[in-house]
């Protein structure tokens, strides 16, 4: 048996900045992962400068892919709005290994399956035990099924679906593109390209309404494969692979006891651009300053909005999940 003090479940950026602010904190911290970094993870790798601060990501001497766009192009109804912004890319097979490896945390490689109570510590699988336990598994995460399941029902109507290709290619448009809403979808499809010639491009929506709409998600993605040949010349010839995570719903309980759900485990990604490595981050660094200091695992800090949580992102948010279970104000506050 395996005694810690904190056991992390899940070694991508919710676990990774969980861990490293523990130990920083002065925390003995084991994160547990079922696989061995570097690890691939289906994700387009937009970052936004909160979460290069949040990391203490340096450009300058961060030794992977890191590409900052000028311009982000919205595509809506045949509209084109073209955005100044500064926003970066990152492959998360790069990123996350970084991530993980920057924590100074120890890792071991073990799949969590049982977690059970035991004289008010938590046992995993009967070879771990810890006193405070951190889910950061993302969508499948065994410390949600395990302890949160009726607490945090998942809401059907916030689930995603995704389909996503990341490869090698020299690409001419050093831009990231987003088109919405696209032949009824409701979600979008992205061109994000990375650094020294990767591209990753794809396609995600609701999927309760695509079911409703009597579509599934391979339907838009052959569409978007077509128009990707006719606006950029790629020929996608490989199979996309998919995944599926949920967005930010009126969340009432991410702590029971010394057990705290973090990222994708507890469903954060914001409700207009289904970005989920932001509030991965915040909220794993929320949840280890709680076991470090006692402060109260608040996510009021943890924006559910990418665009500001202004009439855009509610009217995005509308276009997406038809106002279903909407959170708090607060939780849609910007960082
Ligand atoms: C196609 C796609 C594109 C996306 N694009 C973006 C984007 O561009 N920008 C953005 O901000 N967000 C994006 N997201 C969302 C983002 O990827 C997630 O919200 C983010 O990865 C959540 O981080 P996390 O640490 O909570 O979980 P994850 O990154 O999923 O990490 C969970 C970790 O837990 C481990 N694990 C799982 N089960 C177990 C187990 N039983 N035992 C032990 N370990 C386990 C996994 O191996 C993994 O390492 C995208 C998602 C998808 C699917």
């Amino acid at each position: 048996m395996r005694n810690c003090e904190v056991i992390v479940v899940g070694g991508g950026p919710a676990g990774a900045s969980a861990a490293r602010r523990l130990q920083q904190g002065g925390a003995q911290v084991l994160v547990l992962d079922k696989e061995v970094f570097p690890r691939p993870k289906l994700c387009a790798g937009w970052i936004t400068p909160e979460v290069v601060r949040d990391v203490d990501l340096d450009p300058a001497t961060y030794p992977h892919r890191f590409l900052s766009f000028r311009r982000l192009h919205w595509h809506l109804k045949g509209l084109h709005l073209p955005i100044p912004c500064v926003q970066h890319s990152i492959r998360r097979l790069e990123f996350d290994a970084w991530l993980l490896e920057q924590s100074g945390a120890q890792v071991a490689a073990h799949t969590v399956r049982q977690i059970e109570r035991d004289r008010g510590d938590y046992l995993i699988d009967g070879q771990y035990r810890c006193k405070y336990l951190i889910g950061a598994a993302g969508t499948a995460c065994p410390v949600h099924r395990n302890l949160f399941r009726q607490a945090l029902p998942r809401v059907r109507a916030l689930q995603t679906v995704t389909l996503e290709l990341e490869f090698a290619h020299e690409w001419r448009d050093p831009d990231c593109h987003l088109w919405f809403f696209e032949d009824g979808l409701p979600g979008y499809s992205w061109y994000v390209p990375k650094a020294r010639g990767w591209l990753n491009v794809g396609i995600g929506g609701m999927a309760q309404r695509l079911k409703q709409r009597g579509e599934d998600i391979w339907l838009h993605w052959q569409r978007f494969s077509q128009r990707l040949e006719q606006r950029f010349g790629i020929r996608i010839a490989l199979e996309p692979s998919g995944y599926s995570y949920y967005v930010r719903g009126p969340i009432d309980v991410v702590r029971l006891d010394n057990a705290f759900l973090t990222g994708d485990a507890a469903g954060l990604a914001t409700r207009d651009l289904c970005e989920g490595i932001g509030p991965a981050v915040r909220s794993g660094l929320r949840a280890a300053d709680s076991v470090l200091h006692g402060a109260d695992y608040d996510l009021a800090n943890v924006t559910g909005a990418s665009m500001g949580g202004g009439w855009i992102s509610r009217m995005v948010d509308w276009g997406f999940t038809r106002g279903v279970g909407r959170p708090a104000v607060g939780a849609a506050a910007p960082i």
